[in-house]
């Protein structure tokens, strides 16, 4: 689960690390109460920022200054309402601008080769760290954080002086890179990530100006596995935002992953769903879809899991592959006839399914009339047969 910039600020804020004050506004006016109150507890100008759930807001010009409440709020109205890369901004997060000296990238990601938390940073802040990483991955420095010990002083530290900071700044940095790992671990997120971490001036009254690492970007995705132990999180699913299929997935307690290709697949069972779309790649089709209905699946489960596959306008072919364990084949067969009896579209299916009844499942989709397949390579091949068929 993804979550907007304002709420990762507040969970980096119970962390401990320096994040400048902020308030989100959703209309214009409520913009200008913001950059007022911020404006006169002595700031020289305000950012305003977009809240979507996709990077680049910068670029897109969903990020902006203004130096009056008034300037606030119309720069207010013209991003809220902007469609940013095809997500419409219903708020925008107000704060005092920073004057920034330099711009820096810290992230923390969960990395899958060395089954580590990983700090990545870089001293090329501020611009998307794809980029830095396809066109100077030499500018981006790693350290693994040890399972059991965490991120140490001195790993964060030789974090800092790779990117070229030096005392005073790099014991806040150390605080920070530390405070990062910390956020990942609390809330179990999958994704922290600082762009820009600034060097910003900070000025005193009379003009003196002190320099301050602040994070001025925050991105956080959360792992949806691990929510069930924050229920405090769930506030923060933004649902202006949640595909409408997610959302009823998760409604059915269905695993379910959009993906670009033309071949549904209803599977039971994460692995068994994986091998069924490797078995898609290898019969030369491509899955539209990865889909767990889970163990135990009833009828209402088929149905829904039906429905999810087949709001996909580019499915052309569905593969239904259910080895019956706890699950019954004939459950699943009587879903499957409810399911196309009420479907809205007709798309060529094979279904495949063994174990718990599945002799009672053969004989319900036999009388069906139902494309059926004895093994799970024979079901593949046709499914991709199928598909390919309908696309000609
Ligand atoms: P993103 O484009 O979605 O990653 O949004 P960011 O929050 O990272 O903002 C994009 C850029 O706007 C940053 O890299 C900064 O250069 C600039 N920016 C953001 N906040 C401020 C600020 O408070 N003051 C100034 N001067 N620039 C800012
Ligand atoms: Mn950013």
């Amino acid at each position: 689960m993804k979550i907007q910039e304002a709420d990762a600020k507040s969970l980096l804020l119970a962390q401990g690390l320096p994040v400048p004050p902020w308030k989100v506004a959703r209309t214009s006016a409520e913009v200008a109460a913001a950059a007022m109150s911020f404006l006169d507890a002595g700031a020289g100008k305000v950012v305003i920022k977009a809240q979507v759930l996709v990077g680049g807001r910068g670029k897109a010009g969903g990020v902006k200054l203004a130096g009056s409440a008034d300037e606030a709020a119309d720069v207010g109205s013209r991003i809220l309402g902007m469609d940013i890369k095809g997500i419409t901004v219903r708020k925008v997060l107000v704060g005092a601008a920073a004057e920034i000296v330099k711009e820096y990238y810290l992230g923390a990601i969960i990395d899958r080769a060395s089954r580590c938390i990983v700090l990545m940073a870089s001293a090329e802040g501020g611009v998307e760290i794809e980029e830095v990483a396809r066109q100077n991955p030499g500018a981006i420095h790693r350290v693994s954080a040890d399972p059991l010990l965490g991120l140490l002083a001195f790993q964060a530290r030789a974090l800092g002086l790779a990117i070229g900071l030096r005392d005073p700044l790099l014991t806040p940095f150390v605080e920070i890179a530390q405070g990062l790992y910390a956020t990942m671990k609390a809330n179990d997120a999958d994704l922290v990530e600082v762009n820009p971490l600034a060097i910003v001036a900070e000025r005193a009254a009379d003009g003196s100006a002190t320099q301050r690492l602040v994070c001025l970007d925050a991105k956080i995705t959360l792992d949806d596995s691990g929510l069930a132990r924050h229920p405090n999180l769930e506030a923060y699913r933004d649902l202006d935002e949640e595909d409408p299929t997610d959302a009823e997935a998760r409604r059915l307690g269905i695993n379910f992953i959009h993906l670009d290709g033309t071949i549904g697949c209803m599977v039971n069972g994460a692995g068994l769903a994986m091998t069924t779309m490797d078995l898609v790649k290898h019969y030369g089709g491509e899955p539209a879809n990865f889909l767990d209905v889970g163990g135990g699946a009833r009828r209402e489960t088929v149905c829904g899991a039906m429905e999810l596959i087949l709001a996909d306008p580019h499915v052309n072919a569905i593969l239904v592959n259910i080895f019956g364990g706890i699950t019954r084949g004939d459950e699943v067969a009587s879903g499957l006839i409810e399911a196309r009896a009420e479907q809205k579209r007709e798309v060529p299916m094979v279904v495949r399914i063994v174990g718990t009844n599945a002799v009672e499942a053969a004989r319900l989709l036999t009388e069906a009339n139902f494309e059926t397949a004895a093994s799970l390579d024979e079901a593949a091949e046709k499914a991709v047969a199928l598909s390919k068929g309908a696309a000609r």
